[in-house]
């Protein structure tokens, strides 16, 4: 259904075990020739697939402001989820994934290799459901993997677009989804021959899916969810920084992982950042002491993202190296870059997406030593 008016958008399948076992079956003997090809010949599949998504990027945005509600147009869309997933796509491929030299002396030599996992099982969320699929996606394919996805039971035909796309460009079976509910994604968890879950949602399922995945040592990689936190210094100006703790907050209507959700103001600038931002949002809290407002901001169990606005970077900087976050901003919040790493500390989540950590996250370290 539409999450705007309840009309149906369409019908999506209920996969059932049976079809997930026929899937990862699939999934293992493409996996044997995808794994053969040089990382040159994947990332060409992969720069084709992005053009398919741009090819197709007006149809693709209508379908998923239909099922998932954003729109079209204007601000943080559907278009740029759209362009988001064409630059995700192309970001995994140039990245050069040469085998490390560690050793190289009168002892010997010792290289690491970065060797496929095998198929990887993707569950993803329902807030930004193509985009997040191609984080998944585009790492686990340019690294020799294989991948079945679970896309969330809100947003099943985006993801099933998404990938009906990219598979115009990319050999059969390396990428396959297969829309189900919870107990699909459970099925992924415990299934035998899925060799890594990467999942991305809320910290309750990540913590059911570690439980699941621990009977086989199955790898994990978990994008969880946050509360993060925003500290404002005291020599911030309120009124250069105010668009941008607005669209921290706001982007996608809040409902998006690394948004700002607690902001820390000293009092000396409490009232002047309270006049730029009060007339559109955001709760804000006052404090004295910086040392506080850091103990406030790392006080929860989770540490997704956070921010520090100030006139002054490297007095910026210090304060964020304290902050207990996976990715700390700067006079901005939110805004994510395929090369650089991405992910959660605490119970926000384990591994990190993006740039050269996320490709090795969708591989194993292969150590050869002459
Ligand atoms: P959920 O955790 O409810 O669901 C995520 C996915 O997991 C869905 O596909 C869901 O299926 C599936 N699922 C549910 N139960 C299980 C289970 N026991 N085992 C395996 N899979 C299961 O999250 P939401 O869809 O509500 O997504 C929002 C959450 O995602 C928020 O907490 C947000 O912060 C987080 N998030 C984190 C990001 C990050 O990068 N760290 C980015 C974006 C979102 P079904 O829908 O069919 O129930």
């Amino acid at each position: 259904m539409t999450a705007a008016t309840d009309e149906v958008v369409g019908r999506a399948p209920q996969s059932t075990p049976e079809d997930l076992d026929a899937a990862v079956e699939r999934a293992h003997a493409a996996q044997r020739e995808w794994a053969k090809l040089s990382h040159e010949e994947r990332s060409a599949h992969l720069h084709r697939a992005a053009d398919a998504i741009e090819a197709n990027a007006a149809a693709l945005a209508e379908l998923l402001s239909r099922e998932q509600g954003k729109p079209v147009k204007n601000g943080p869309n559907a278009m740029f989820e759209i362009g988001g997933c064409v630059a995700w796509t192309r970001s995994a491929a140039p990245f050069p994934m040469e085998p490390e030299v560690v050793v190289d002396d009168e002892s010997g030599r010792s290289e690491v290799h970065w060797v496929p996992l095998g198929v990887v099982g993707g569950i993803g969320p329902w807030n930004w459901p193509m985009m997040i699929s191609v984080w998944q996606i585009a790492p686990a394919l340019r690294m020799g993997n294989t991948i079945v996805l679970k896309p969330s039971e809100y947003t099943p035909l985006s993801v099933l677009a998404l990938a009906h796309v990219m598979n115009t460009a990319l050999p059969a079976d390396v990428l396959q989804v297969l829309p189900g509910d919870g107990a699909l994604g459970r099925a992924f968890t415990a299934h035998p021959r899925i060799d890594k879950v990467t999942f991305t949602g809320s910290t309750a399922t990540g913590k059911a899916i570690m439980k699941g995945a621990a009977d086989d040592l199955k790898r994990l990689t978990l994008e969880l969810g946050g509360n993060d936190a925003g500290i404002v210094l005291d020599d911030a100006d309120p009124k250069v920084i105010a668009e941008g703790l607005f669209w921290g907050a706001f982007i996608n209507t809040g409902q998006t992982c690394a948004a700002l959700k607690r902001l820390y103001v000293p009092d000396s600038l409490y009232d002047a950042v309270c006049e730029e931002l009060v007339a559109v949002a955001l709760p804000i809290v006052r404090y004295t002491d910086l040392e506080q407002a850091i103990a406030w901001a790392n006080g929860l169990d989770v540490g997704l993202g956070a921010s520090v606005w100030s006139a002054d970077p490297e007095r910026a900087k210090e304060v964020a190296m304290r902050l207990e976050a996976g990715s700390v901003w700067i006079n901005k919040h939110g805004t994510i870059d395929p090369r650089v790493p991405f992910g959660g500390v605490k119970h926000s989540g384990m591994g990190r997406e993006f740039g050269v950590l996320g490709l090795k996250e969708m591989a194993e370290a292969k150590s050869i030593s002459v």
